[in-house]
């Protein structure tokens, strides 16, 4: 009998909650994308992102250098990582697994893989070649949207969905825990300079508000700024980094997305 090769468990954060433990994960099952395949060009056995959310799923963002022995392991090169890539999409396509979307995220903020345009024009050709009408589209940060070549690397894609949870760099400060050059204002302007995009704002209470009338209406005025094409707000539905926040209601939500959609004339949906 021929012994059977077991899996290691994932890796969980500081939350508890598991990282994803593949550069190709899912499909995951939504409403809004069917079955949707994420790419992560992460590491898999910690969080990478230069961003510390107090909501993040995935627990605290471990500080590179400072726990050197939960960060290791080393970022792959983008040979491997299509490689890696590559074997799954053929697995998937031998088991005849259906593909809604294709979104890149993973563990942590994706546009810090440091070949991440030829990443992308990478994954656009395997996505060309296995599932040619595929939309392929990205979770992100919004922090490196300003560097030249993540901007031209976005603008390849079908879908980019932005981070902005705040529109004064305190509220930004407090709720995202960016790393220490992370610049509101520039991140602003930088999304205002990119075509057809979604951004997506998560709102909660409790150790830490972003939901105060006060920090709404700077957060619309950011959004009119950078008149995406449209806007999902929402708040936690699996365990937080910090678990003094807590999740905004459902009425709140709702009434947050009609003062942005009034004020701003920009679509503002609750994304659940
Ligand atoms: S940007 Fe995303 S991955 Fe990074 S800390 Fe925030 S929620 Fe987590």
């Amino acid at each position: 009998m021929k012994a059977l090769i077991e899996k290691k468990p994932p890796v969980l954060g500081t939350n508890g909650f598991p990282l994803q433990d593949a550069a190709v994960y899912g499909p995951i099952h939504s409403r809004r994308y069917g079955c949707s395949l994420g790419i992560n060009p992460l590491p898999i056995t910690y969080k990478f992102c230069d961003f510390d959310c107090v909501y993040c799923q995935y627990g605290w963002t471990p500080r590179l250098g400072n726990d050197a022995k939960r960060t290791n392991e080393k970022l792959k090169s983008l040979a491997v990582l299509m490689s890696e890539i590559e074997t799954s999409f053929q697995k998937m396509k031998a088991e005849n697994a259906p593909v809604d979307a294709i979104t890149i995220a993973g563990n942590g903020e994706p546009t810090l893989y440091p070949s991440f345009l030829e990443f992308v024009t990478e994954l656009l050709r395997l996505r060309d070649h296995y599932y040619p009408k595929v939309r392929v589209g990205i979770l992100s940060d919004s922090s490196q949207c300003h560097r030249p070549e993540i901007k031209k690397a976005l603008g390849l894609l079908d879908e980019r969905c932005m981070k902005l949870d705040g529109g004064d760099s305190q509220t930004v400060r407090g709720i995202n825990k960016p790393a220490g050059n992370f610049d509101l204002e520039k991140t602003i302007k930088a999304l205002s300079k990119l075509s057809d995009v979604t951004i997506q704002s998560l709102f909660v209470w409790g150790s830490l508000d972003n939901t105060q009338p006060e920090q709404i209406g700077r957060w619309a005025e950011a959004i009119h700024r950078v008149k995406p094409a449209s806007v999902q707000v929402y708040t936690i539905d699996r365990p937080p980094a910090d678990s003094g926040v807590k999740a905004v209601s459902l009425e709140r939500l709702r009434e947050i997305a009609a003062f942005c959609q009034k004020t701003t004339g920009i679509k503002t949906e609750v994304f659940d």
